[in-house]
């Protein structure tokens, strides 16, 4: 039988049917994976394969379908193997705020490039619009500007009011959602809101303490109303840090990528050099000076977290 894996504990994973079924399962003994080393062989968004077992109660899992994403966390323990949090996404959404606590831009840039490494269509959510004042709302606009002229659509709310929610609702429409956000910028109020029927909070001590299973989720997929689903990752306040080769840093800034190719020489660090077409560019105001910012403070390893 095939189905989508919708929440992992590390050793039990709970797996939806096409006839939303939902199947607590198992993997028995060795279960190889193409690719990547991880501690966890699957993970939320997989598509799966699997047997039930005799008493008809649970499942196991036989089989991995190919994926065509999947991000990662880097372990902490010795082995330094990565963890998969979830593959299959169609989209991640980075909640922000310009209002306290203020997302700085250089957070905002550092996840639009680990999507752009992991090959997922990022977007920009403004929540609070409601504490903006004129002057505020012409910033956020000059922002959204920014950003969507380089490919990554932007869209103002407020969870509060339910400012533009249904522009949110039509967004996630029938797909496979990463929420991010730094703690403040209101990223449970937003989900609440799409999910009226789960408190996010309590949802976490959820109803498999009662069968003595493992309680600690990893990552959990939710199933909107309108179809589609939103995947939260518990205590991940950011997109997975991958490694990031500096040579390959500029392809994951779209308004450099499109450049690359003019620059004089091939190996064109587009910090000093003659002939360089992102510094061209970056002068005559195409490239914005806060993304040419980003990149230099990632290119040179700072830390510019807020
Ligand atoms: P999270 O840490 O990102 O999950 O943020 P929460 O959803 O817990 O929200 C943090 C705080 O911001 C709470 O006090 C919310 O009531 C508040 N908040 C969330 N969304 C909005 C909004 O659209 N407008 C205003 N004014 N406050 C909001
Ligand atoms: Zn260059």
């Amino acid at each position: 039988m095939q189905g989508l894996l919708i929440k992992s504990t590390g050793s039990w994973y709970q797996v939806q049917t096409p006839d939303g079924q939902r199947i607590d399962c198992r993997i028995k003994g060795k279960f190889r994976m193409q690719g990547i080393t991880t501690t966890n062989p699957v993970a939320v968004g997989d598509v799966v394969e699997f047997e039930m077992e005799p008493d008809q109660e649970s499942g196991i899992i036989t089989k991995l379908h190919q994926r065509k994403n999947y991000i990662i966390r880097k372990a902490i323990n010795l082995s330094k193997q990565a963890q998969i949090i979830a593959a299959n996404l169609d989209q991640a959404l980075l909640v922000v705020t310009l209002a306290s606590p203020r997302t700085s831009l250089g957070f905002i840039d550092r996840f639009l490039v680990t999507a752009e490494a992991y090959d997922i269509p990022a977007r920009l959510i403004f929540n609070k619009v409601d504490l903006f004042s004129d002057e505020g709302l012409e910033i956020l606009a000059d922002l959204k500007a920014v950003y969507e002229k380089i490919g990554y659509p932007c869209f103002e709310v407020s969870a509060l009011e339910g400012t533009n929610m249904s522009t949110v609702q039509e967004l996630l429409k029938d797909k496979v959602t990463l929420f991010s956000g730094h703690s403040g910028v209101g990223k449970s109020s937003l989900i609440n809101a799409l999910l009226p029927n789960l408190d996010l909070r309590t949802h976490m001590v959820s109803e498999w303490s009662d069968k003595g299973m493992h309680t600690t989720t990893f990552a959990e997929m939710f199933e909107l109303p309108q179809g589609g689903f939103i995947i939260d990752t518990p205590g991940i306040r950011e997109l997975g840090v991958i490694d990031i080769e500096k040579n390959e840093l500029s392809h994951f800034f779209p308004e450099m990528r499109s450049r690359l190719n003019q620059c004089r020489f091939n190996n064109c660090r587009h910090i000093n050099e003659p002939g360089c077409a992102v510094l061209e560019a970056l002068e005559e105001g195409d490239i914005e000076l806060s993304r040419y910012e980003s990149y230099l403070s990632i290119y040179h390893g700072n830390d510019t977290r807020a």
